[in-house]
């Protein structure tokens, strides 16, 4: 069974199908179901037209699993990557438990009404995975995504043990908006507005969003940026998986004028997730927000730079104190070029694409739940240097973020 069903037609939909028709020997057939079929078609297109490739579309809400059940059961594919929003990740499990298929995503579940960023309800699927013979591959996207796989192959190559990790995403891209998101608007403002949790000395501690700051210089000419320490949802399954590990932070870059629109908007509530009644009307304020911005899908055309993501481990190997630095640069316009997308849906796309290709070819399925770390790094490191997004390892002589005022 080479079929692949792709749900979501959004940003990150739009990369994987075009990244998924590119490995045709790979994904002989691809379905693209969405909520709005249109999307889907309009993507179909796009895809015929720069892959000569043919897709199928459906049209399915994803937060209904008797009818996506049925529409899996009709299609019988081999894997679905569920690339709608963080909302639907339990009921397309659900629905591919029910009818026999793998599972990948690129984010972990979110409930609608709080703010939680944690695997537990996802994790909580191992035993039925396990039990019906179906692998469920959680984060194969970006950041989750590559970053733990950095971290692995660095565990892997570079180290007998890791001490502590500092993940670093910078997005020097400027789509010349006042205030615009690169993913979902309302997965971003989620958890950029969330409490900073950062992993010390076997426990998660806390602090205010975007309490910590310091300045990180790019490697190869990128820039030097001020990035925010924030959590993110890798940390809880890093920490887990490498118990060695003292210190696991996370790092984003935010510019002055990003962050000064953000304290406005959340000082007024207009990032709120709780219901509010307005003239006889329930809205949720992030909800109407993300209506009003620009939509991430269409950011592509008009964004220019690069961004630079990567992992810093430190650690020892042979008994010496090492530092390696790991890391991925990625173009805006030329992903525009190749796909008509901006980078941030580009390095998610391809590394969804990767973790289904190795499914596909059974290097990465065993029965149960599985963050991506816990697969061998190897064979998606090599995929990612093939398939564009190709990456370097440094060794570092030293690394301090530590000694960085607070913002
Ligand atoms: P978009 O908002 O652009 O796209 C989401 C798509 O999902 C839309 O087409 C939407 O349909 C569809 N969708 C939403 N609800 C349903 C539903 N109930 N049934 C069917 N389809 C539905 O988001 P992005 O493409 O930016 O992000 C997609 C996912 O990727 C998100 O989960 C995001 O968190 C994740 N992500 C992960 C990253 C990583 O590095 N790991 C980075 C960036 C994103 P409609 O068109 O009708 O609204």
């Amino acid at each position: 069974n080479n079929k692949v069903m792709i749900i979501g037609a959004g940003g990150v939909g739009n990369v994987v199908t075009h990244k998924c028709a590119q490995q045709a020997e790979t994904f002989a057939e691809i379905i693209l179901a969405s909520r709005t079929e249109e999307k889907c078609k309009a993507i179909a297109e796009s895809v015929k037209k720069n892959t000569g490739v043919t897709i199928r579309t459906a049209q399915v809400d994803a937060d209904n699993v008797p009818e996506l059940t049925t529409l899996l059961n009709n299609e019988k594919p081999f894997l679905v990557i569920n690339v709608a929003l963080p909302y639907q990740d339990l009921t397309i499990m659900d629905a591919c438990l029910a009818a026999g298929v793998h599972y990948m995503d690129t984010a972990n579940y979110e409930p609608l009404d709080t703010a939680k960023f944690e695997y537990k309800w996802q994790w909580a699927y191992q035993d039925k995975f396990k039990n019906a013979g179906l692998t469920a591959l959680l984060g194969s996207g970006f950041d989750p995504g590559a970053t733990n796989v950095f971290t692995a192959y660095l565990a892997k190559h570079y180290f007998d043990e890791i001490h502590t990790l500092d993940i670093i995403d910078v997005n020097g891209g400027d789509h010349g908006y006042p205030f615009a998101t690169n993913f979902n608007p309302e997965i971003n403002i989620r958890e950029v507005s969330a409490e900073c949790r950062h992993w010390e000395n076997g426990e998660f501690v806390t602090t205010p969003p975007m309490s910590k700051k310091a300045s990180f210089t790019c490697p190869d000419g990128v820039g030097t940026y001020n990035i925010y320490r924030m959590y993110h949802e890798e940390l809880e399954s890093l920490s887990l998986h490498y118990p060695s590990l003292k210190r696991a932070q996370f790092w984003m870059s935010f510019s002055d004028n990003y962050l000064k629109h953000l304290e406005v908007l959340e000082n007024v509530g207009m990032t709120g997730i709780e219901e509010v009644e307005y003239e006889g009307q329930k809205i949720v304020p992030i909800q109407f927000l993300a209506k009003l911005l620009p939509d991430p899908s269409t950011l592509g055309p008009r964004t220019k730079g690069k961004t630079c993501i990567g992992t810093v481990v430190q650690g020892v190997k042979a008994g010496k104190p090492k530092i390696m630095y790991c890391y991925q640069i990625c173009d805006h316009e030329s992903c525009y070029r190749e796909v008509q997308s901006q980078a941030i849906s580009y390095t998610t796309g391809v590394p969804a694409m990767i973790g289904a290709k190795l499914m596909f070819e059974q290097q990465w399925l065993e029965p149960g739940v599985f963050n991506i770390e816990q697969f061998d790094p190897d064979p998606f490191m090599e995929a990612m240097n093939a398939c564009g997004l190709p990456w370097k390892v440094i060794e570092l002589d030293g690394f301090d973020l530590e000694g960085q005022t607070d913002s």
